[in-house]
């Protein structure tokens, strides 16, 4: 409820801006207020990726819209999403069915930009709204994987050569320990040819679903990768330090030798206290994307 009477005030109808005069104090405690509201989507997950107890505590119909919109903004402000690329949450109440945004850049999303669908990818209000081609990416790994309830997938540039070389994408610190189990490579021609190289249906989403099998990323050759989780913060942190890591770990190749990585025991124990800490990451999160729409 405190996320859905603050909302108007820094996304609004449309995207309304901030005003300038508000200060930065007032900004801060926002931000601190959104993150105390948003802490009953945080559910703690397994260091293998699996979401662990699931926190049960009702979560309001706004404040997920909000963390799709705040999600979609902080990835786009970090250079993990363009143009292109999209951040679904599975309905609670109703979990056959997913949000995310009408077809729009991810900057740009507003909380009226978020849509409804079942997991056949169906809008269920359309009323017009151009939707996403690659929906079925969200919808089919909501079916194959109950215990998702977020979705994220981004075209991000540093993860790209992972899904075209024969390097393994791996851990190399411990902010994406997430990984240290590995991520599997999807690739698309493998079961269906030459394509446009999209996700533009069912069958194609049910085959990338299959490769994430119970992990938190998968890559997708020559395209990018998608990250998930238990609620839509965990989903985003995946998103970006897949691409931070990658970056990295392109830097320790390059400089040649043995490459030190994660061992799995470490990225269990590391990842256990990353989701611990996650809110503080994302409250700083929310407060540049709260800044940004104010200038
Ligand atoms: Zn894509």
């Amino acid at each position: 409820m405190i996320a859905r009477s603050l909302r108007p005030v820094f996304l609004g109808a449309g995207g309304r801006i901030l005003n300038r005069r508000i200060g930065f104090g007032l900004v801060v405690a926002l931000a601190f207020l959104f993150g105390s509201a948003s802490l009953r989507a945080q559910t703690p997950a397994s260091p293998d990726g699996k979401a662990g107890s699931i926190d049960k505590a009702p979560i309001d119909k706004a404040g997920l819209i909000d963390d799709i919109v705040i999600g979609s903004r902080v990835l786009a402000e970090f250079g993990v999403l363009d143009g292109f690329g999209h951040v679904s949450a599975r309905d609670p109440a109703n979990p056959d069915h997913f949000w995310m945004a009408r077809s729009l850049a991810p900057a740009l999303v507003t909380a009226d930009d978020i849509m409804e669908f079942d997991l056949d990818g169906n809008a269920v209000d359309p009323r017009g709204r151009a939707v996403f081609l690659e929906r079925f990416i969200h919808s089919e790994i909501y079916k194959a994987r109950p215990d998702v309830m977020a979705v994220v997938h981004t075209h991000s540039p540093g993860v790209i050569p992972f899904t075209i070389s024969p390097v393994p994408l791996r851990a190399v610190f411990h902010n994406a320990a997430f990984l240290a189990g590995g991520a599997p490579l999807w690739d698309i021609r493998k079961d269906f040819g030459e394509t446009d190289m999209l996700v533009r249906n069912p069958a194609i989403g049910k085959s990338l679903a299959l490769t994430l099998a119970d992990r938190p990323v998968v890559l997708m050759r020559g395209h990018g990768d998608v990250a998930v989780g238990p609620a839509v913060k965990v989903a985003v942190f995946r998103a970006y330090y897949t691409d931070v890591n990658a970056r990295l770990q392109s830097q320790a190749v390059a400089l040649g030798g043995e490459v030190n990585y994660l061992t799995a025991g470490e990225g269990a124990k590391a990842d256990a206290i990353n989701l611990q800490v996650l809110d503080r990451i994302w409250n700083l999160w929310k407060m540049r994307v709260m800044t940004t729409l104010a200038k």
